[in-house]
């Protein structure tokens, strides 16, 4: 009987120590714990022993009935937190299971835009300059040919810091800084963020903008529709008609909304395009004489053209996007499309 109980309890022992979950652990306990169990048959035999050994084989069949107990509740606690007790040996891994592949983050679609653009004017010779984007009224307003009290200033709704320092309500003041401080010949693109006090499904208090601009001698219109015809068909990867309407900015005379076929319809009219079949992409214009006059240039000399176009706007359209507040409201289920 002694015998027994030993086998028994290393029995026990070793079942306990393979268990993985709670329904083994269940087939377990009735087996050796239960009514029925084991360790009970065992238990009702201890009546049928010779009285001298009763107390001893008692203490024994006790002494391993509470040691199986202790390891079973210590099991019972360990599934609970979800700890299988069994140690991760190499036999429990399934080694033709797929990997679980780390989810690398990605550019955020208006950064790829961004770059993009960037890479285009890089190909036909522009430099790229970054400024700040807390601005001085001067360069944002004044060195443009927007002085204080000037009815354009109301389009730009701006944010300000102070009576003479705002948040950039464009990228232009980085035309006034450049010119400022370089000769002729010039061609440069600035992007960056810039600020509108303006919220709704087509604006955002912060939006991105490149202004671009060309300053040499003898730069005329053409040459401005040559470069943005390059940079729409490399963007949209297609030939696309562009199309010049007048409009006016304080810096450029003439200035021109420049407009696009319609991406989306290839210009037959749909409800992006508004069935005109055009979609508005930019702004831009031959830089005004009184602009070259405040940075020092001679506008008998030198001509140029400055043109600017939102970033978010191009992606929309890239994309088929017609709420820019997409872009802004961190959903990784929109953002992981790009
Ligand atoms: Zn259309």
């Amino acid at each position: 009987m002694e015998q027994e109980l030993v086998s028994l309890q290393n029995q026990a022992r070793e079942q306990l120590a393979t268990i993985q979950n709670t329904s083994q652990l269940e087939a377990f306990r009735i087996r050796f714990l239960g009514r029925k169990g084991q360790f009970s048959t065992i238990m009702k035999r201890l009546g049928k022993v010779p009285k001298e050994d009763k107390p001893r084989l008692g203490l024994l069949a006790n002494g391993a009935k509470r040691e199986i107990e202790a390891l079973y509740s210590e099991k019972q606690t360990a599934l609970a937190s979800g700890d299988s007790g069994v140690s991760q040996c190499c036999n429990t891994i399934d080694l033709t299971l797929p990997g679980r592949k780390p989810v690398p983050g990605k550019l955020h679609p208006v950064t790829q835009i961004m770059n993009e653009v960037c890479s285009i004017f890089e190909g036909l010779g522009f430099a790229v300059a970054e400024g700040p984007d807390v601005e001085h009224d001067h360069y944002n307003f004044e060195a443009l040919n927007i002085p204080a009290h000037h009815p354009a200033r109301d389009m730009h709704d701006t944010f300000y810091v102070s009576d003479s320092i705002l948040l950039r309500t464009h990228t232009s003041p980085m035309q006034a800084r450049i010119m400022e401080t370089q000769q002729p010949p010039l061609r440069v693109i600035a992007p960056g963020k810039v600020y509108r006090c303006d919220s709704d499904i087509t604006h955002t208090p912060m939006f991105h903008q490149v202004e671009g601009f060309l300053v040499d001698k003898n730069v005329s219109f053409a040459d401005l529709k040559g470069v943005l015809t390059i940079f729409t068909q490399k963007m949209f990867d297609k030939e696309l008609e562009l199309r010049f309407r007048p409009s006016f900015f304080p810096f450029t005379e003439p200035s021109a909304e420049v407009d696009i076929a319609c991406v989306i319809c290839d210009g037959k009219g749909c409800r992006v395009c508004k069935r005109t079949g055009w979609l508005e992409i930019l702004g831009a214009g031959m830089i005004d004489p009184e602009v070259f006059k405040k940075v020092g240039y001679n506008p008998e000399v030198y001509s140029g053209f400055a043109f600017g176009l939102g970033i978010e706007r191009i992606a929309m359209l890239k994309y088929g996007i017609d709420d820019i507040r997409l872009y802004y409201e961190n959903d990784l289920r929109f953002l992981s499309q790009f």
